[in-house]
């Protein structure tokens, strides 16, 4: 299958999109540093330097690229940075890019004070400027010198809800990324895993999702027994035993986007035999809470209410305190992003969003099971785009 590209258009109609939520924020632009946001808006995937490279995006007027001169290649090669989206500003070594970007504001050493409504409080005549999210603080310290005058607030603001609906070509990609990591989990699952450390499966995970697809491999988490007890568990030299729980939480980025996947399998050694009732109770509470979940993610729902769905089936099931974590997270160009699926997350599911699903239950020192999928919100229900079994599988390892 060949994958898709998000043409410049597109990113051509998310600067214009944005542009017109900025006065609607009490904000004159936006200043997207280097990270996801420059991503989504311009296609380009540039990396995290000590030089300032900036997006202006002004609420009215053309978007400004403001790139150090040797970045200036790298910056053209992306589908979002063309002539007609935007104007290239490069800057030498001994530039100020701050002065470049206050000059693009149109900030002058005079600056008639105004008041702001919605906002409230005197600024300059700047107003409000949204700075991208992960912005370092280096950054946006000398941006407040060049710009003094200005109030500064998170892009997310404006940007989140915007990136959280999915486009069909990031959705097609997210696909892509979901299949590949279901290939790898499988591939895994039924290999040799016992007697081998969780280390050395790990380092299996990463390779297999570069070898299904991924450019890369972003995290592997394998933990076996007791260590199945901590969500985040960092793989260590624990050697995988028969009769004990096994989890694989694992992902990458496949053409830009995340994959993210866990399963929980039973090995159960020569012998054969399946885990203890209380493991199949705990394990069986999981799966439900996890179908039960996905079902009710459609548009329209809370994001709340899906949370609470998986947790009445597994307090229901006896677990409820030991389901210690939201049911689930949006993922796109990130692995975390909105929609956040989680207690107080009133905001409603919209069609084309993307977010995991993954409750959990994890009885400390003794074991835990989690199932995640990553899941669509489409006109027609919820799609799950991860196709791996939910069963607790019982293999030999
Ligand atoms: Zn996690
Ligand atoms: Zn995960
Ligand atoms: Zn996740």
């Amino acid at each position: 299958m060949t994958r898709p590209a998000i043409p410049a258009e597109r990113y051509a109609e998310r600067l214009a999109r944005v542009q017109a939520l900025l006065p609607g924020h009490d904000a004159s632009a936006m200043l997207v540093g280097v990270g996801p946001d420059l991503l989504w808006l311009t296609g380009y995937n540039a990396q995290p330097l000590e030089r300032l490279t900036m997006l202006v995006l002004p609420a009215d007027g053309r978007p400004t690229l403001v790139v150090p001169r040797l970045e200036v290649a790298a910056a053209e090669a992306a589908a979002g940075v063309t002539p007609a989206n935007l104007d290239l500003l490069s800057w030498d070594e001994t530039d100020d890019p701050f002065e470049l970007v206050a000059d693009r504001l149109g900030a002058s050493k005079s600056r008639p004070e105004i008041q702001l409504g919605a906002l409230g409080g005197t600024w300059g005549r700047l107003g409000g400027l949204l700075v991208s999210d992960r912005l370092w603080a280096t950054f946006l310290l000398r941006l407040q010198a060049a710009v003094p005058d200005a109030a500064f607030g998170v892009a997310s603001a404006a940007l989140a809800a915007l990136r959280a609906v999915k486009d069909a070509e990031e959705i097609a990609l997210l696909r892509l990324a979901a299949q590949a990591a279901d290939r790898a989990v499988s591939a895994i699952a039924s290999g040799r895993l016992v007697g081998r450390s969780e280390a050395d499966i790990a380092a299996e995970v990463r390779q297999r999702l570069v070898d299904e697809g991924h450019e890369l491999a972003v995290f592997g988490i394998v933990a076996a027994g007791p260590n199945s007890a901590s969500p985040h568990h960092e793989p260590s030299d624990r050697v995988v035993a028969a009769g004990q729980p096994l989890l694989f939480d694992i992902g990458g980025m496949l053409g830009g986007y995340s994959s993210d996947i866990t399963r929980t399998v039973w090995v159960a050694g020569d012998e054969g035999s399946g885990p203890p009732d209380e493991y199949a109770r705990l394990y069986e509470a999981v799966r439900r809470a996890q179908s039960e979940a996905t079902a009710a993610a459609r548009a329209g729902v809370a994001c709340e209410a899906v949370d609470e769905v998986a947790r009445r089936v597994i307090g229901d099931a006896g677990f409820g305190p030991q389901f210690i974590h939201r049911t689930g997270h949006g993922i796109g160009l990130e692995v975390h992003e909105e929609p956040y699926l989680v207690a107080g997350n009133e905001a409603a599911l919209a069609i084309g969003n993307c977010f995991s699903v993954e409750p959990g239950v994890y009885i400390d020192g003794r074991y835990g099971a989690r199932i995640e999928d990553i899941v669509v919100c489409t006109s027609d229900g919820p799609e799950p785009l991860n196709q791996v079994p939910r069963e607790l599988l019982v293999v030999r390892g």
